[in-house]
């Protein structure tokens, strides 16, 4: 670790405060882990600004001393980005928290990075408003954090992942100096897409701090279903039907054997339906009236594809389907300690890779188990590898099941993005050229490499 002199100490001390300039061990180390308790790091100091300015002033302070930062916001990544693994100073965004008037006549909102998913969803309720992105760790994931992640979750399908909500972004660089550009105009053709550039940018560019994020109408009546399939084929075959039939249709999730038995076992639920299926989809539909019956006919049309169905129309019955989905990560996590590999493979090839893929990861370690789910409307799949007795499976596992999704044409980050976990894997999509345009922009924006080190661009060498 870079040792931090007295010095920059007390500089960092008067920017942010004594009180959130943090370094007691006891006080860092839920930041130094990261959630899946995969990745552990260290620091000498966790920051924690009040607003840009001081944000700006840390990394003018860090660059002259040549330390480098890892920005953090609610440190539910799950691919190590977000701690400090060679003892960077961390820069924590959750007191960027603010959030602006709602703007009715454009829709939209501008928040500060910190804001929680959760109270950006409260923020605009009121307003018959919804943030289009929505996943499960929505109490702690940040606004900031699921920009730098470019954040897919639940509702892709209808609304596209997090880049699609943005509009702007406020954000400083790794000299300190901060772009702002939130005026959200949804036209504005004059050159570079800076927001897009750092949707996915995994804290490398520049230290979010406000966006600007387009919202949409909040369709309060809903239906939700979920449908047991004998064969993952029949799953995939019922996707597209569906994605195809139904014009309101908001998510359409996937739940494999394994992950429906773990799960069913951990939130001590029966599962609703077909219990000796191979896999469930969770479809929902939402619009300005009631959908159900829309649903229900192209549930109809899917024929001897579906085993059974349970249906929910009044909240909690919905809910109790949706907890088979929500809760899945949290029941693996009991289990032990999984490597995340989040992938997407064309919806051709996708029966054939979650059929194959327990196969490849045993060829490499007999006593690991994968636990796959994921968002099947838009081919992604969770697959989650235990190790024997809750240890880390082989650490080979991970290239062979990576190498297997770029043989199959698929991305070997859906939603996820790359972080420190698979960024020496990023050569099986990225072509050679554009590592080479990504270490271009990395080193003109951050030459330095003051921003967050370890994660996204693999070394030169490799
Ligand atoms: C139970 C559970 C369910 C999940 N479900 C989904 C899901 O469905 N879809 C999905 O996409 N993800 C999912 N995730 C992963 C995670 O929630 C997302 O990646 C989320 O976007 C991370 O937000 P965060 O604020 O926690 O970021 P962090 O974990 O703190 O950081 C993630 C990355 O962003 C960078 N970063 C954070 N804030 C900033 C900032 N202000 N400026 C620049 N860089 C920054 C960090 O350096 C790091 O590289 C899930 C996680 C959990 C625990």
């Amino acid at each position: 670790m870079k040792s931090i002199g007295e010095n920059v100490l007390q500089q960092f001390e008067e920017i942010v405060g004594v009180a959130h300039a943090l370094h007691d061990i006891d006080l860092v180390s839920t930041y130094t882990t990261d959630w899946t308790g995969r990745f552990q790091g260290r620091t000498p100091v966790v920051l924690r600004p009040a607003d840009t300015q001081e944000v700006s002033q840390i990394i003018q302070v860090a660059s002259a001393a040549g330390l480098a930062v890892v920005p953090q916001g609610g440190n539910t990544g799950l691919v190590g980005g977000s701690v400090p693994l060679q003892g960077e100073v961390v820069v924590s965004t959750l007191r960027l928290n603010m959030c602006e008037p709602v703007d009715l006549l454009a829709q939209q909102v501008t928040l500060g990075a910190g804001v929680t998913l959760s109270d950006a969803q409260h923020h605009v309720a009121s307003f018959k408003l919804d943030i289009g992105v929505d996943l499960a760790a929505r109490d702690s994931c940040t606004i900031g954090g699921m920009i730098a992640t470019n954040a897919g979750g639940i509702n892709v399908v209808r609304y596209g992942p997090m880049r699609d909500q943005l509009l702007g972004v406020e954000a400083v660089l790794a000299d300190g100096s901060i772009i702002s550009h939130l005026e959200g105009l949804e036209k504005d053709n004059t050159g570079y897409n800076l927001p897009g550039l750092f949707a996915g940018s995994e804290g490398t560019l520049g230290i979010i701090t406000k966006a600007r994020l387009r919202l949409h109408p909040h369709l309060p009546e809903r239906c939700s279903a979920m449908l047991a399939f004998r064969t993952i084929e029949d799953a995939v075959a019922a996707t597209a039907q569906l994605r195809h039939s139904v014009l309101g249709l908001q998510a359409v999730e996937v739940i494999f054997r394994d992950a429906m038995h773990l799960v069913s076992h951990h939130i001590s639920a029966s599962i609703p339906v077909g219990s000796h299926a191979e896999a469930w989809l969770i479809v929902e539909a939402a619009s300005d009236s009631d959908p159900t019956e829309q649903l229900a006919i192209a549930i109809d049309n899917l024929g001897s594809l579906v085993l059974d169905v349970a249906v929910g129309q009044d909240p909690a019955t919905r809910a109790g389907l949706w907890q088979f989905r929500e809760k899945i990560t949290e029941a693996i996590a009991t289990q032990g300690t999984p490597h995340k590999l989040d992938v997407t493979l064309p919806a051709s090839r996708l029966a054939q890779f979650v059929t194959d893929v327990p196969a490849v990861i045993m060829g490499i370690d007999i006593g690991a188990t994968p636990v796959m789910f994921g968002h099947l409307g838009d081919g992604n799949v969770h697959v989650n590898i235990l190790g024997s007795d809750g240890s880390e499976p082989d650490e080979r596992v991970d290239a062979a099941v990576l190498d297997y999704v770029a043989q199959l044409g698929g991305s070997i980050s859906a939603e996820h993005g790359v972080g420190t976990a698979k960024r020496d894997f990023l050569h099986l999509n990225r072509s050679a050229t554009e590592l080479g345009a990504f270490r271009a922009i990395k080193s003109s924006l951050d030459p330095k490499g003051t921003l967050n080190p370890n994660v996204l661009i693999p070394p030169e060498n490799q």
